[in-house]
C-alpha cells in the first residue's frame, strides 16, 4: 500500500499547493484569493486543554471556510471563560454525556477531538452517531480495533473521518515531498528521523498508558513515522526496534526513549529516535543519490526550516497549519470530496507503532505486511 502522498494525482495537488504558497507571499491562501464560501463550515472543539485553548481556537480566526460553532467540555467553569472569549451561545456548549444532543444542531458540522488519546473512539463514535463529520487528533486511537472501529462508525454514518496531521499542509514539509517525488537529489536511499522533548510534569495524562497509549512515540515520535512514510511515499515492511528508560521513577509503564528502524519495499532504510527524556531532537533528514535534504526544526508549530545539501535553504512562508488544515478540511465538505489524511492514515501510523512496541518487547524483527 502506497502513503498518502505518493499517488501522481495526491503529489500534483501537493505539489500545486506548494506553489500557491510561493504565490501568495505574505498572505497565504490555499484557495484563489477572491474565493468567497457558501457558508463556513461550523466546528465545535471536543477537550479544551492547551491544544485546543492555544492553537485550534485561535486558529479558527483566521479560517475562510470555518467558524467556532461550539464546545464539548466536563468543565462548566471553562464553558463559560470560552462562551465569553468567543461570545459563545449557551445552545452550543455541550458535555461529554450530552454529546447526543448534537444532532439537534444544524450549526456544528464537524466535531474536533481534542482529548486525551485513550479517548478519542469514544469521543468520534459519539460524534458520529449525532451525525457529524470528525477531525480527531493525532495519535488516532490506542490500538488497531479502536481505529477501525472509528473508521466503521464514520463510514456508517456517511460522515468524513480526518486526523490532526497538520504537517500535511504545511509548506517546508510539502517542499520536501516534491524535492522526494521528483528525484531532485536522485532516489531517496535513507532517512533519519527524530522528536522528542522534555516531559516535565510526572503527573500529566501522556505518561500514564491507560490514557496515552504509549510514551514519546504514540505522541511525537509519530511525526517522525510520519515523515518516513511521506517523504518514501512507501509503506514500511519490517521493524525492529529498542525502548529504554534511565528515570524508572517517573516513567514507570511507558517508554522514556525509543529508537526504531523501518524497512522500506525499494530496500530504503529509516532510523527514527523519539524522547520524554531531554530537548532537542526535532528533524529529519533524506539522504538521496546525489545528495540529502531535510527539515530542523521540522515538526513545530512556526518557523520550520530546511537545508539542501547544494546550500539552497528551504524556508517557505510560515503560516497557521491548523487553520491551512481546517479550512482544507471544511472545504472538503462544502465539496464532498474526501480529506487526504482519512482514517486509513491514522490506522496505517498505529499499525506501525503497535509493530514498533512488540519489536522493543520481543527483541525480533516484526513484519508488517
Ligand atoms: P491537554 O491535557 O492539554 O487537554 C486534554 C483535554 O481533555 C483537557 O481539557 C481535559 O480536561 C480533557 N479531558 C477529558 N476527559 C479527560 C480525562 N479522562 N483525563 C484527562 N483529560 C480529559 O492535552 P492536549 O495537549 O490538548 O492534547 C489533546 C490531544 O491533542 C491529544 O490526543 C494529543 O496527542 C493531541 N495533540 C496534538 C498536537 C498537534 O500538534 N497536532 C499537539 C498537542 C496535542
Amino acid at each position: 500500500m502506497k502513503s498518502s502522498f505518493t499517488s501522481r494525482r495526491d503529489f500534483l495537488k501537493t505539489s500545486a499547493l506548494a506553489t500557491a504558497c510561493i504565490s501568495f507571499a505574505g498572505k497565504f491562501s490555499t484557495f484563489a484569493a477572491d474565493e468567497k464560501p457558501a457558508r463556513k463550515i461550523g466546528y465545535a472543539l471536543c477537550g479544551l486543554g492547551s491544544l485546543s485553548t492555544n492553537q485550534i481556537a485561535p486558529a479558527l480566526q483566521e479560517t475562510k471556510f470555518a467558524r467556532l460553532a461550539g464546545i464539548i467540555t466536563g468543565s462548566p467553569k471553562k464553558a463559560k471563560a470560552w462562551q465569553a472569549r468567543y461570545k459563545l451561545p449557551d445552545n452550543c456548549v455541550y458535555s461529554y454525556d450530552t454529546m447526543a444532543k448534537l444532532a439537534d444542531n444544524p450549526d456544528i458540522d464537524v466535531i474536533y477531538v481534542v482529548t486525551p488519546n485513550a479517548l478519542h473512539a469514544a469521543h468520534t463514535l459519539a460524534a458520529a452517531k449525532a451525525g457529524k463529520h470528525i477531525l480527531c487528533e493525532k495519535p488516532m486511537e490506542v490500538s488497531s480495533a479502536k481505529c477501525q472501529q472509528m473508521i466503521d462508525a464514520c463510514k456508517a454514518a456517511g460522515k468524513q473521518l480526518a486526523i490532526g496531521y497538520r504537517l500535511h499542509f504545511e509548506p517546508n514539509n510539502l517542499e520536501c515531498v516534491r524535492l522526494a517525488r521528483e528525484k531532485v537529489f536522485g532516489a531517496v536511499k535513507y532517512i533519519e528521523a527524530g522528536f522528542g522533548f522534555h516531559a516535565g510534569d510526572p503527573n500529566q495524562w501522556r505518561l500514564k498508558k491507560e490514557l496515552s497509549g504509549g510514551g514519546p512515540l504514540m505522541d511525537v515520535g509519530i511525526y517522525a513515522i510520519q515523515a518516513m512514510r511521506y517523504i518514501s511515499g512507501e509503506e514500511p515492511i519490517s521493524v525492529t526496534a529498542t525502548a529504554s528508560t534511565t528515570d524508572t521513577e517517573k516513567f514507570k509503564d511507558i517508554e522514556e526513549s525509543i529508537t526504531w528502524q523501518l524497512k522500506f519495499p525499494s530496500g530504503l532504510l529509516a532510523n527514527g529516535n523519539s524522547t520524554y527524556g531531554f530537548n532537542g531532537i526535532n528533524r529529519y533528514t533524506a539522504h538521496a543519490e546525489n545528495g540529502s535534504f531535510g527539515m530542523e526544526p521540522a515538526y513545530s508549530y512556526h518557523k520550520l526550516q530546511g537545508k539542501r545539501s547544494d546550500g539552497e535553504l528551504i524556508q517557505l512562508p510560515d503560516l497557521d497549519q491548523f487553520a491551512l488544515q481546517m479550512d482544507d478540511f471544511a472545504k472538503c465538505i462544502l465539496e464532498n470530496r474526501p480529506t487526504r489524511v482519512p482514517g486509513e492514515e491514522g490506522l496505517r501510523d498505529i499499525k506501525i507503532m503497535m509493530a514498533i512496541y512488540e519489536s522493543a518487547r520481543t527483541g525480533k524483527a516484526v513484519s508488517l505486511v
